[in-house]
């Protein structure tokens, strides 16, 4: 009844092409790229335009349903894992360029443009939008401003918050909000802050202005092979401390270069425990210096080979490998579960080491291929799903390397989000009072709890019930559990 009630007034607003409710139709929304999580919507919507949103908003507001928003569906914490009560909110059809202003270096964008093709588009202005997660083909920038994306450009030219000036949105009402703008700095309180990263829970973007860079006149890129993962994490260390900020600064360990090389042929070491790819780019006399530079360093850190890329083409193979590398997965092992955990890069050779252990201990194997230039971390975790305790044992694989992360400084999150995956280890990463303020801001947006519910801010009883009554720092004492 409350689907049929709810079907009608969204068909009210939308054509009846574009709210789906039979089962063999929302299957295709079931999950994102976090596919062992999987949940049918009640209903899914597909609004073509900002106004059909606010209509969406505006009934489900009224009617106290949950609303999921979803981009291209490749996010990879479950953040738009629909609710089964509830309306998935497909944003795909919001697909286009709005304005591209080479003389402000501005794209204007609708949410469901995919990342790629904002570069696309603006190359023949001569610039491009700097951040590239290695979905950048399917993943739209809507998704990414949930996601606060990274991808290998992002250590010099930083993440999609850094790259993003204003974004127009509905709220959970369905009124229009305007946050930030083309100014570098706006009054008022720093709302864009808030958005970026809430992973569709504050409100829905309908279009967002993003900065424009100039395309580097060159680029080339040294693959240094090293004898063990440790000195590689340590030869990291080494190139940020000589000053240099690489353009890329990527590592993939053998398991990674094995499944990659027959399926890409980049031209990887096959025999090296762990490659490193050091991207710099600029003017031509920049990039030649530059590289100089970290081909010494490489070598000073204990390098066994290394090879500069002789031309762009060659430049584009390395990256080739290394962009595929997630798919590669899926050619020597049935399912694999991507981690995210950030961590100080002082500490890549310890984390490494004792992923290494795990790998033992879980008996499952592990790829690691990352940004390590920003700490952040990629563990695949290799597993049949077929096999029984296997898919357990992963998850259990997973939380340990995220605790692990915690512990030596770092978090549980560098780029994928928290979503639904790793909502247990907010409250390791958390403690109540800045869980509460996470709360109350989500409540400040959203007073009924209607977008995105149950992902990312765990509750108190969440986090005792997953820390045995423990929190952050201590024991939650039952008092405190009264509230919920
Ligand atoms: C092979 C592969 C490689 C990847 N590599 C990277 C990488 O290098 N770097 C990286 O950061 N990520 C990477 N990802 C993860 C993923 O691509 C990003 O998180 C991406 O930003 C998700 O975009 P999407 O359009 O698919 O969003 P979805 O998965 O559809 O949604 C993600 C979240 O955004 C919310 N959302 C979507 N659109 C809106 C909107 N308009 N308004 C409000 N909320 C919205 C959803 O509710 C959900 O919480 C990778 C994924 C895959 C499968």
């Amino acid at each position: 009844m409350r689907c049929e009630a709810a079907v009608a007034a969204l068909r009210e607003h939308l054509p009846a092409h574009a709210v789906l409710f039979d089962a063999e139709d929302t299957r295709a929304y079931e999950c994102d790229g976090l596919s062992n999580f999987r949940q049918l919507p009640m209903i899914v919507a597909l609004p073509e335009n900002e106004a059909q949103v606010m209509a969406v908003m505006r009934v489900c507001s009224r009617l106290g349903i949950p609303v999921v928003a979803r981009g291209a569906g490749t996010g990879l914490s479950g953040g738009a894992l629909p609710h089964p009560q509830g309306v998935l909110l497909g944003l795909a059809k919001l697909n286009r360029i709005v304005a591209i202003d080479p003389q402000e270096r501005i794209a204007v964008v609708q949410p469901g443009v995919r990342n790629l093709a904002i570069s696309e588009a603006a190359a023949r202005h001569g610039l491009f939008y700097a951040p590239d997660p290695s979905s950048q083909i399917a993943c739209t920038i809507g998704g990414n401003v949930a996601e606060n994306s990274g991808g290998v450009h992002c250590l010099k030219y930083g993440l999609t918050v850094h790259n993003v000036l204003a974004i127009r949105g509905v709220t959970a009402e369905g009124e229009i909000i305007e946050i930030g703008s083309r100014a570098l700095d706006t009054p008022g309180l720093d709302l864009m802050a808030l958005m970026i990263g809430s992973e569709g829970m504050l409100a829905i973007a309908t279009q967002i202005t993003v900065k424009l860079l100039p395309k580097p006149l060159a680029a080339r890129v040294v693959m240094a092979s090293f004898a063990d993962v440790e000195s590689a994490g340590a030869a990291v260390a080494s190139v940020i401390a000589d000053g240099i900020i690489p353009a890329g600064l990527e590592m993939m360990d053998q398991a990674a270069t094995r499944a990659v090389e027959p399926f890409v042929n980049a031209g990887y070491d096959l025999n090296a425990a762990a490659i490193l790819l050091v991207e710099s780019d600029g003017t031509h006399e920049e990039v030649e210096e530059e590289i100089a530079r970290i081909e010494a360093v490489m070598l000073r850190a204990g390098a066994t080979r290394c090879q500069v890329s002789a031309n762009e083409a060659e430049r584009l193979r390395f990256w080739a490998g290394r962009k595929n590398a997630f798919p590669a997965a899926g050619r020597v092992s049935p399912d694999y579960y991507c981690m995210d955990g950030t961590i100080p890069r002082h500490q890549l050779a310890t984390v490494l080491s004792s992923i290494a252990a795990m790998e033992t201990r879980h008996e499952l194997r592990c790829m690691n291929v990352f940004h390590a230039g920003d700490g952040n971390l990629h563990p695949l975790i290799l597993f049949d799903a077929n096999l029984p305790g296997q898919s357990e044992r992963a998850e259990a694989f997973g939380a340990e390397i995220l605790e692990l992360c915690i512990k030596v400084g770092g978090t549980i999150t560098g780029e994928h989000g928290v979503g639904i995956e790793k909502i247990d280890q907010m409250c390791v990463q958390f403690g109540r009072a800045e869980l509460d303020a996470f709360g109350g801001i989500k409540r400040a947006f959203d007073v009924q709890g209607l977008l995105n519910p149950e992902k990312l801010i765990p509750t108190l009883q969440r986090c005792a019930e997953y820390g045995r009554m423990r929190v952050h720092r201590g024991l939650l004492p039952f008092s405190e559990l009264e509230r919920f």
